[in-house]
């Protein structure tokens, strides 16, 4: 995963409320704490703002089950 990648997975992590995929990616990732928490929050933000999530689980059949894990 590049950089950016990973960001936006921390971003759809925040956005899911999904701390442990985020500790997982901020462990297995060189990315700053600062930079990996401003992610996290902003995909937060966008859910209290109603936005829809364009995570792979979310834009895949509604019937399919949710593991909240991204794709590697
Ligand atoms: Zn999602």
């Amino acid at each position: 995963m590049s950089r950016a990648d990973v960001l936006d997975w921390m971003r759809i992590a925040g956005y899911h409320a999904d701390m442990r995929t985020f500790l997982r990616l901020y462990t297995e990732n060189r990315i700053s704490k600062r930079v990996a928490d401003e992610a996290y929050r902003t995909g937060t933000r966008q859910k209290l703002a109603g936005m829809r999530c364009m995570c792979h689980e979310c834009t895949k059949a509604p019937t399919s089950t949710t593991t909240g894990e991204p794709e590697k």
